[in-house]
């Protein structure tokens, strides 16, 4: 933490003008010594930390289930989550379920807590694991409720990873050396909750979500964040309208994010749900409205049934 300050320290005139010139930023900035070039790209590292092995479902759940809305353990349990033979920057595994249907010809993955503090979006996606065992449909589906779970354990959730990248800006778009640095630059002002990172593909994680639509193929990709409540859809067919109360609304392409590399990039059909709120899911009705709007959308637009 005190290493990301730092980071923040050094860069002052990158800061200005952002509201989020927090009180421990102000804090940290009267307290630094006098400034040290650094590369202007360089990533925040966190400082190290005392990880959370979470080397069992039990131990992810014991980790994350209270931190998360309308999640209890037993709720995750239930979820039936299997490490994915993957890690994120500090070494966490990341978990998966996959749910197989009789006759399964399409494959769908779903993914949470990309942004570690969009904590509705992982309690969305272990709600509809469970969801799945109940709904007959002719999908394989894999669930990774939560892709950034070093952002989303802190005692601060952040959206970014350990190393201070947006994980959702450092996929392998065309031209990403030349758009995503300067987007980041000019368009977000070095926000730093929305770093892309060095390079493409220099976090694990987003490693592994590249590496995973490689190997396993999937047919449409859903990824859950918060809290814009709208639906955005990047990809080759008819965008679904609606789930649920939220509406089609696209609402523009970023560099190195994974609706453009996935949907616009690799034609991989894209849905991104944005819940109205981040640290509030949906009621149970509206959970279920979501869900069933996105089963009856892949059956007439992927063929699921
Ligand atoms: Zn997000």
């Amino acid at each position: 933490m005190d290493q990301l300050f730092a980071w923040r320290a050094r860069r002052p005139v990158a800061l200005c003008g952002l509201a989020l010139a927090s009180l421990t930023w102000v804090t940290a900035l009267a307290a630094a010594p006098a400034p040290v070039p650094v590369p202007p790209k360089a990533p925040a590292k966190a400082a190290p930390v005392a990880v959370a092995p979470m080397t069992t479902p039990q131990a992810f759940c014991d980790a994350v289930a209270h931190r998360l809305p309308n999640v209890s353990k037993a709720m995750c349990m239930r979820a039936g989550l299997a490490p994915a033979n993957a890690r994120s920057a500090q070494g966490r595994p990341l978990y998966q379920r996959d749910v197989i249907s009789a006759n399964a010809h399409l494959r769908v993955l779903v993914i949470g807590g990309i942004h570690g503090d969009e904590l509705s979006s992982t309690a969305l996606v272990l709600n509809w694991i469970n969801a799945a065992m109940e709904t007959p449909s002719n999908i394989h589906w894999r669930f990774v409720p939560l892709m950034n779970p070093d952002g989303m354990l802190l005692p601060k959730p952040t959206r970014t990873n350990a190393n201070g990248v947006d994980l959702n800006r450092n996929f392998p778009t065309p031209n990403w050396d030349r758009e995503a640095p300067s987007y980041w630059n000019q368009r977000t002002r070095n926000d730093p909750r929305r770093y892309p990172g060095p390079k493409p593909l220099s976090e694990p994680e987003s490693r592994w979500l590249h590496d995973e639509m490689e190997r396993w193929k999937p047919n449409l990709i859903v990824s859950v964040h918060a809290p814009y409540g709208v639906l955005d859809f990047d990809g080759p067919t008819v965008a679904p309208q609606r789930l649920g109360r939220l509406y089609l609304d696209q609402v523009g392409i970023f560099p190195g994010s994974l609706g453009n590399y996935g949907g616009v990039h690799k034609k991989v059909p894209v849905v991104t749900i944005e819940l109205p709120s981040a640290l509030r899911t949906p009621q149970e009705a509206e959970i279920r409205q979501m869900w069933l709007d996105l089963l009856r959308w892949t059956a007439e637009r992927l063929g699921a049934n």
